[in-house]
């Protein structure tokens, strides 16, 4: 290529980043991150700041922080403002030293001691990320349900911590869910997966919804007999799909109009979570960050709406973009191609 081809190409292209930002001034962009059956949730607000909900698992040369970094990259960051720690489970916390060492970061959240001490990666995950704490490079917030987060562009209200619950419907809920008779009553559980901080963002229209991994007894404890959250726009599918999460007493009364699972190609996906997701009062469409081969080809969503079908996985994530007025599109960037959604 010539000299003068080569200005005209590098022009063209930063004309066409400048379109892109300008498109994107006022929106907010979540991204979410494929960590192989962690999570990993990158949001960016109008106003600029970040917020990234867990930071999947360790080891692997800093896969999936480096992979979180490339997502704040795109996102024209050069800080994470606040990390938020769901809880102490290896694919949430694991990745933190890792996160750290690659990237500035203002804020760390969580939901205070881990406890599950008796389980040895969860126990190092924990340990790992209090000797970070330790340094007093960063701020630190323990939020308990009811709290609204320190965030400058959208509103994050905590609607679980610690195994406690916002103990009051919110704006837009309130209504007796009729989903309660046909979710099954289970054991409650023992982990720190019970233990989610969980938050519910409204941006504008939109409604958006991440539990983290929390349980199915807790989800009825929220939901029954009262629905406590009403009806979201846009669903984190909690505990990566697996049937442990995800009662028709949760999803069917909040009946999202989009539901974003973040499994991997063998974590989570089960059969039972992607059949209750095939009947979901609303739901316009399901995206995975996978295909789950526990789903097969009947169960898992359709291919265009999957970002790592089967085959070579080149970890690729989903974007998602939304206006205030509560229009918003997902972008698959493995096809190019995103689909358009107005708020309902
Ligand atoms: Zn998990």
């Amino acid at each position: 290529m010539n000299k003068a081809k080569h200005w005209f190409m590098l022009c063209a292209l930063l004309v066409f980043a400048g379109t892109a930002f300008s498109q994107n001034k006022g929106k907010l962009q979540i991204y979410f991150v494929d960590v192989e059956g962690g999570q990993a949730t990158l949001f960016v607000t109008p106003a600029g700041e970040s917020l990234l909900i867990d930071t999947g698992w360790p080891g692997g040369n800093g896969r999936d922080a480096d992979r979180i970094v490339a997502a704040a990259t795109k996102a024209g960051l050069s800080k994470i403002d606040y990390v938020l720690i769901t809880h102490f489970h290896v694919d949430h916390v694991g990745g933190v030293p890792q996160l750290a060492a690659r990237i500035p970061i203002g804020t760390f959240i969580d939901h205070g001691p881990n406890r599950e001490a008796s389980d040895t990666s969860t126990e190092q995950g924990y340990e790992a990320y209090q000797k970070l704490l330790a340094t007093g490079k960063y701020q630190h917030i323990v939020a308990k349900p009811g709290d609204t987060l320190p965030i400058k562009g959208f509103s994050a209200t905590v609607i679980s911590a610690d195994g406690n619950l916002i103990d009051h419907p919110l704006p837009g809920g309130g209504e007796e869910n009729s989903y309660c008779k046909t979710s099954e009553t289970r054991a409650a559980d023992q982990s720190e997966n019970a233990r989610s901080l969980g938050i519910l963002i409204t941006f504008g229209k939109l409604r958006i919804l991440d539990l983290g991994d929390l349980t199915w007894d807790k989800e009825m404890q929220l939901m029954c007999p009262v629905n406590r959250l009403g009806h979201v726009n846009i669903l984190v599918v909690s505990h990566h799909g697996l049937f442990q999460s995800s009662s028709p007493a949760l999803v069917d009364a909040i009946h999202p109009q989009v539901a974003i699972m973040d499994n991997g190609a063998t974590k989570g996906g089960s059969k039972a979570t992607l059949e209750t997701f095939k009947s979901v009062p609303g739901l316009e469409a399901l995206w995975q960050l996978h295909y789950s081969e526990e789903g097969g080809s009947s169960l898992n969503t359709q291919d265009a709406l999957i970002a790592n079908p089967q085959g070579p996985d080149h970890g690729y994530d989903l974007e998602l973009t939304a206006s205030q007025d509560g229009d918003f599109s997902v972008l698959n960037p493995r096809t190019g191609v995103s689909k358009f959604y107005s708020a309902k």
